[in-house]
């Protein structure tokens, strides 16, 4: 295969994924990398070594070729403007046989074991001096060590995934296959077939094979006449054992390569994260997570925790991980797990497959051992299942609790962690869990004061205050908030707000970085803005290009994210008339472009934003003109609102303009310009603003508030409803 110069990597944040674009950037290929749900640190991993993480599904440059994981579909919307423009799409598993074809690849086959024994041995190897290429399909449990390297001219070590066919486009130097048992059941209709699967790698294979002694493997690979088969010794031949059978492994793949190992201490190997990982440990608890997923590993990784902690109670937190597997599996897994004391079942996950009720959690149940059955029950809510599990502080006997599984359960398993590391305190849990989970430039912190922060100056602290770096930390951050009961509340520019003078006791959230400040033209005449744009930014940067329409945003003093949830207007005009269309985090963690004709918007208001959090938007010019023009359109509109609204600080409009005459006619009427509460004012200029005189407290802008209301339901019959918002409350808190 010709060397592709630029390639585009799409689901890239995968653990497929992801070392594959460190491996390709290493060789000096431009990789533009898009995932809409990358995690840290392997978002910031990739962009420090130099791949660009982009957060459209477009890559700037054209590629010479787009590489998909698994986990989009062939058919997925993200491909069709390449399959347009013929550009060549790859599945990750082919792109890296044909990329490799001609390397020395020692690929790492079978069913269990890879990630761990493929990790050992290019730490080996490292350790010896002899670094090498390789992509390992899991992080290390050090950072610093990267799950992908290119090295010019050495061996490739390459985990060979069996899950999607690719398998057999692999022709490799060396094969080390670790076992041959039944996975991945939508693949393979039985176990022969992966072992017929094997069978042909082995006959692929132009140097060396490795298998474990006295197994299937050896079989299959004897009964090929294959010139150099070698066996490693199992170190043992209990499954629990199975981290020695790997080093041995390990050490049989080295050798093969022509290097020797045995100088190597195994035991300092830092380890691959959720494989048999500590999260906490104390004198009576032990809260371990582990990636098992096949019946074989959860009774490898059980029986190796009865016989490390003989002492301690075991309570297994299972995930099932793919409705296939699940359904195919049931009765197996329902067996292993049966060694534990508890049992804590999780729905399936189905990674991407859809849902099948066959191969839900349930299947299982029937299965499990009488003890279980009657007691297991199906958790899906994190509270339900920490406070079933109980705090250590409040158990009488040694315990060990432990979260199995490939699928998203690593969540919950680190938040336990960070509850039992923490006393259950939720706010000491909540930075600890994030405390390696946000990119360096995001920013958490506590206790900081939020008048400042707003155009009318008044109010208290937030018990936390947070400005995500970009989309994947701030659906950490939100997620965060989930799992640890924690409220939330965003701030856009604060100027159409007031923070009560008790502040408010969960995590303000603000798109405050570049990310969300970006404005860029698109040839169609539209802008691409992120959420915390200034409007007085977007009407300049449109003016400058010569875009009409955006001449009414000059005055208004917020950000995109909160016009777009206030539909902010002026002199006639909406922001939702600009608007083609919104992308959202919406409630359920899905990030999703919703079209403006599809929104529910009215007179200052719109539900999704309301519900979810306005990340970006695609707004578009009513036309062009000169920018001269443009310039004087909005000269006047910026004389006009001197002249009509006051300078001092203020959160503008205070109420809704009743459909009868605007609020500030109604209060101007009633004598009330001048009336004041301590240093707040109602304007003199406009009698819809309350001004912060300066030393004001939100106490006072409040009562000046209801004040002013209570005045003109007396006289008027009318109830005037408040426009501005009051952080983290409701109004009827205050109003009624
Ligand atoms: P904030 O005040 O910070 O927040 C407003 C609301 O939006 C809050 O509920 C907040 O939680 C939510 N929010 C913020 N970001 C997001 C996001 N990304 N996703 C979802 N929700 C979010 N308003 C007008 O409509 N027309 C005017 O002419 C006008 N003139 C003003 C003049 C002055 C002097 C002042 C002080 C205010 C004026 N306002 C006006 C009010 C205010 O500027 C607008 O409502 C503006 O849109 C608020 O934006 P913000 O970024 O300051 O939002």
């Amino acid at each position: 295969m010709k060397s592709p110069k630029t390639v585009f990597l799409l689901g890239a944040g995968g653990m497929g994924m992801a070392p594959l674009a460190l491996y390709l950037n290493g060789a000096g290929i431009r990789v533009e990398a898009f995932d809409d749900h990358f995690v840290e640190p392997v978002r910031t991993q990739l962009l420090e070594s130099g791949v660009e993480v982009i957060d459209e599904p477009l890559p700037r440059n054209p590629p010479d070729c787009v590489i998909r994981s698994s986990a989009i579909d062939k058919e997925s919307e993200y491909l069709k403007p390449f399959l347009k423009r013929r550009v060549p799409i790859f599945r990750r598993g082919d792109f890296v046989a044909r990329f490799t074809a001609h390397r020395k690849v020692l690929a790492v086959v079978g069913s269990h074991g890879k990630t761990t024994t493929a990790g050992m041995l290019v730490w080996a190897l490292e350790e010896i001096g002899h670094p090498v290429s390789y992509l390992v399909g899991g992080r290390f449990e050090k950072d610093t060590i990267l799950p992908g390297q290119f090295i010019r001219d050495s061996w490739v070590v390459l985990e060979v995934d069996e899950s999607d066919g690719s398998i057999d486009g692999f022709s490799p130097s060396v094969t080390l296959a670790l076992n041959s048992d039944w996975d991945h059941v939508d693949q393979y209709s039985a176990g022969e077939s992966f072992e017929e699967t094997l069978k042909n790698l082995f006959t692929r294979t132009s140097h060396e094979i490795v298998v474990p002694r006295k197994s299937k493997l050896q079989e299959i690979a004897e009964s090929i006449d294959h010139d150099s088969v070698t066996c490693f010794y199992p170190r043992s031949e209990e499954s629990a054992d199975f981290l020695s059978t790997n080093q041995a492994a390990a050490f049989a793949a080295g050798k093969s390569m022509g290097f020797d190992l045995s100088e190597v201490d195994f035991n300092l190997f830092p380890g691959m994260k959720r494989r048999q990982s500590v999260l906490f440990e104390s004198e009576s608890r032990i809260v371990m997570e582990d990636y098992a997923h096949h019946p074989t590993e959860v009774r490898s990784f059980l029986s190796q925790r009865r016989i490390l902690q003989p002492e301690h109670f075991l309570r297994v937190i299972f995930q099932p991980h793919r409705f296939s597997r699940t359904e195919k599996l049931a009765k197996l897994f329902a067996e292993e797990l049966s060694l534990a004391d508890d049992l804590y079942l999780l729905p399936t996950y189905g990674a991407f497959e859809k849902f099948d009720p066959a191969g839900a959690v349930e299947a299982l149940t029937g299965y499990l051992a009488p003890r279980l059955r009657k007691e297991t029950v199906v958790f899906d809510d994190f509270t339900d299942l920490r406070s079933a599990l109980g705090s250590s502080l409040e158990s009488s006997k040694k315990d060990q609790i432990v979260f199995v599984g490939a699928g998203d359960l690593e969540r919950w398993a680190h938040a336990f962690a960070a509850f039992e590391k923490t006393n259950g305190n939720k706010h000491d849990a909540f930075s600890c869990f994030l405390a390696d989970r946000l990119s360096p430039t995001t920013i958490l912190r506590a206790n900081i004061p939020l008048g400042s922060k707003t155009t009318m100056k008044v109010g208290g602290s937030a018990r936390w205050y947070a400005e995500p770096a970009h989309s994947e930390d701030l659906r950490m951050l939100v997620d965060a908030c989930e799992l640890f009961g924690i409220p939330r509340v965003m701030m856009g520019r604060g100027s159409n707000l007031i923070v009560p003078d008790q502040g408010y006791g969960g995590l303000v959230l603000r798109l405050k970085g570049s990310f969300w400040k970006e404005i860029s033209l698109r040839s169609d005449n539209n802008l691409i803005v992120g959420a915390g744009a200034r409007l007085q930014e977007i009407c300049r940067y449109a003016c400058k290009n010569g875009l009409v329409g955006f001449e009414f945003l000059e005055g208004i003093p917020g950000t995109l994210g909160g016009a777009l949830r206030m539909n902010a207007g002026a002199m006639g005009w909406e922001t939702f008339d600009l608007v083609e269309w919104v992308s959202f985090l919406l409630p359920d963690g899905s990030i999703r472009k919703i079209p403006g004709t599809d929104l529910t918007v009215g007179y200052r208001y719109c539900r999704e934003a309301y519900e979810g959090i306005a990340l970006r938007a695609k707004l578009r010019a009513e036309g062009r003109s000169d920018h001269r023009a443009i310039r004087t359109a909005i000269d006047k509109l910026a004389s006009k609102r001197r002249s009509t609204q006051p300078r001092e600080s203020s959160a503008g409009c205070i109420f809704r303009n009743p459909e009868e005459t605007p609020a500030g006619k109604l209060i101007d009427q009633l004598g009330l310009k001048g009336e004041r509460e301590g240093s707040a004012v109602v304007s003199n200029l406009h009698a819809n603003f309350i001004v912060n005189e300066g030393g004001a407290t939100a106490e006072e802008v409040i009562s000046l508030i209801k004040r002013v209301r209570e005045r003109v339901r007396e006289t008027r019959g009318l109830l005037l409803e408040p426009e501005v918002g009051i952080l983290g409350k409701d109004w009827n808190e205050y109003l009624s």
